[in-house]
């Protein structure tokens, strides 16, 4: 016996054709405006799931190379096959505590800034806050160049405001 369906499929064309538009019908019978969509063209169900199907063979796993369902995040980089997956998320994610990648330490949930991409990790950072901070920090100085009159180091002008070529210092007093 097939499964009962959940709504009669040609009942909510009859009834779509009769002129009631999808959201109306939709919530009469208790689907999403989707699942109806797709119910009155079926065409469109296939195709978005042969799309879907596709678009997960084409990628490769950030972590060993091999053909990736995209488990993990949208970013290319974060992109994991299901092995890959699981093992990252068996080892850095437990009940409301996830581990830092870079300090190794696990902290609660909170400690992590939000990264909606990250979808192993319900939504959060893989480094936690303090060594965000700290990374952002090693960033600022690692980018900086020679302020163009006293040869201190600076941000390179398009961090900083004016974009004089001139460390904060010598572009105060020039503007004294
Ligand atoms: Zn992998
Ligand atoms: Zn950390
Ligand atoms: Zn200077």
């Amino acid at each position: 016996m097939a499964p009962a369906r959940k709504f009669d499929w040609d009942d909510a064309k009859r009834r779509y054709q009769a002129g009631e538009s999808q959201a109306e019908i939709a919530r009469s019978v208790g689907v999403s405006r989707t699942a109806l969509r797709f119910a009155l063209y079926p065409l469109e169900l296939a195709s978005s799931r042969k799309y879907t199907a596709e678009w997960q063979r084409q990628a490769v796993c950030a972590v060993c190379g091999g053909q990736c369902g995209r488990y993990g995040g949208q970013d290319p980089a974060s992109y994991r096959c299901r092995s890959c997956a699981n093992k990252a998320q068996a080892t850095s994610v437990r009940d409301n505590e996830l581990r830092c990648q870079t300090c190794r330490e696990w902290k609660h949930d909170l400690a992590f800034p939000h990264n909606r991409l990250e979808t192993v990790r319900r939504g959060r950072h893989r480094s936690c806050r303090d060594c965000n901070t700290a990374l952002r920090k090693a960033y600022r100085e690692r980018i900086k160049v020679p302020c163009d009159k006293c040869g201190k180091p600076r941000l390179p002008a398009q961090e900083t405001q004016g974009a004089t070529g001139l460390c904060r210092n010598c572009y105060q007093l020039r503007h004294q």
